[in-house]
């Protein structure tokens, strides 16, 4: 199959979250299973001939290439992308967020035909690229060129749906008939992605539970209802973890290497991180990690609650993460509070992350909703054990003999699931299968890559 996979954010170009890593990750492993694909993202500043290779296609067209040679191609618009930010900068959103991404999505349908790329499939990533699929069906399927292309659209995240004023509909150069309730109007508004929602042949999102979740009004962000519609086509995929980049069998930025065979080698990166850190040396004191955005998303609700609680459990409490200020305060407030059990790390910070996964014994991630998440699937490539809230893709992927879960969300549920894995964690015997179990758990590209190609399929067919 042809396949053009459209997205805002491409690992190693440009990242603001997980999925820059999908779609750095998956058109990779498409390819390696016999698929043709080609990536077409906007260039920002960031993508500079000075830090990638960049070849030049025609005066806004240029592309580079990842992995072996897949191509990945830039639409280049100074005014619009030429900008320190994807999507904004401390003011907030640009405001014209509309302009910059329908320019994209229009742009990129005419570059499939300048470079007589015919594809079968159109992938399509969040609200950014949303506007394809309506383009595709309402203005380009009319053309011989585009008439049988089929739109996948992949949803990482129904918090964000690309909404704006009533006035800016008028930019979109579509017909006012497709500004109502069966169009892109969202209570007067104007939704990016209720329009690819309802135009692509085929919906996902990154896991089989949020799949389900997004169909309720607690998840859906208002557009549960049209999810229900479309029942049909909306499956869950769950992303795959780039093993590659994260291997405690290899990682540099790691003090010991060690596997699932070599587990007490681990410890050595405990020590590395407690010494980092400023907190005391004790291999026996359970060490609980953090990597994450500083979000009520994530679950720093229910954790700022519990946290008084949770710094006399006899542990040590590791955080890397920025976000929300109100978060970074409280956290602030903890940590000097509690010196020698909290160390606060509020900064994005790539190789501590990497000693935090390895130097942990319990990742927490007690999100209040996730789509997916990477962070436990990498703590479970590292021997870290899960302590999980049961939601999305978490309760897809940890489970008794992988981790711990709790499915009451509040202060008391979280204290609870910690004061068992504390438990569990005096017991070494049953602490090492559970390591063993977690590491050995496979969540790869490639198993992904095979539903997707399936999906791919029933698209193509319809
Ligand atoms: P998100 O909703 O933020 O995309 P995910 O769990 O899917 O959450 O992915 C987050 C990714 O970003 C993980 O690879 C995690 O290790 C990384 N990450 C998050 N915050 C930081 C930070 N402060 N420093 C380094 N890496 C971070």
């Amino acid at each position: 199959m042809k396949i053009a996979v459209l997205a805002s954010e491409v690992l190693p170009f440009a990242k603001t979250g997980g999925l820059a890593d999908v779609v750095g990750a998956l058109p990779l492993a498409l390819q390696y299973c016999g698929q043709e694909v080609i990536v077409i993202m906007p260039r920002y500043k960031c993508v500079t001939d000075s830090k990638f290779k960049i070849n030049r296609v025609s005066e806004d067209i240029s592309f580079s290439v990842i992995g072996k040679d897949l191509k990945v191609y830039f639409i280049e618009n100074s005014s619009y992308f030429a900008r320190d930010g994807l999507y904004g900068d401390k003011n907030g959103d640009y405001k014209d967020n509309l302009e910059r991404f329908s320019f994209f999505c229009r742009r990129a349908l005419d570059l499939l035909k300048e470079i007589n790329y015919p594809a079968d499939i159109l992938h399509l990533h969040d609200w950014q690229a949303s506007l394809i699929p309506v383009y595709l069906k309402n203005i380009y399927a009319a053309k011989g060129f585009y008439s049988r292309m089929k739109c996948v659209l992949t949803i990482h995240n129904t918090g964000y749906q690309g909404i704006f004023e009533k006035e800016k509909f008028a930019k979109l150069g579509l017909s006012w008939d497709l500004f109502g309730i069966n169009g892109l109007e969202f209570y007067g508004k104007v939704n990016l992605l209720k329009g690819g929602i309802i135009f692509s042949d085929f919906i996902n999102t990154v896991s089989p539970t949020y799949a389900k979740e997004i169909q309720t009004k607690d998840f859906g962000f208002g557009l549960d209802g049209l999810l229900r519609e479309r029942k049909e086509v909306l499956s869950g995929i769950l992303n795959g973890l780039d093993y590659s980049v994260w291997d405690p069998m290899v990682d540099k930025f790691i003090i010991q290497n060690f596997s699932a065979e070599t587990l007490e080698s681990k410890v050595f990166n405990k020590e590395d991180l407690q010494k980092r850190c400023g907190l005391p040396l004790n291999k026996d004191i359970p060490v609980l990690g953090i990597v994450s955005r500083l979000a009520e998303q994530k679950g720093f609700d229910v954790l700022a609650e519990a946290l008084s609680k949770l710094c006399k459990m006899g542990l040590q409490l590791v955080i890397l993460g920025t976000g929300d200020l109100k978060y970074h305060q409280i956290l602030k407030n903890a940590s000097e509070k509690y010196p020698g059990v909290i160390s606060l790390n509020l900064k994005f910070d790539d190789p501590l992350a990497h000693k935090i996964y390895a130097g942990s014994d319990i990742f927490l991630m007690p999100s209040k909703y996730e789509p997916c998440g990477l962070g436990q699937l990498i703590s479970l490539r590292y021997g870290t054990i899960p302590l999980v809230f049961k939601t999305g893709g978490l309760n897809d992927t940890i489970n008794a003999k992988n981790g711990f879960l709790f499915s009451d969300y509040s202060k008391d549920g979280l204290l609870r699931a910690l004061d068992h894995a504390l438990l569990v964690f005096k017991n070494k015997a049953k602490w090492a299968c559970l390591m063993t179990n977690a590491m050995n758990c496979n969540f790869s590209w490639s198993i992904s890559a095979g539903k997707y190609i399936k999906l791919y399929a029933k698209a193509r067919a319809r």
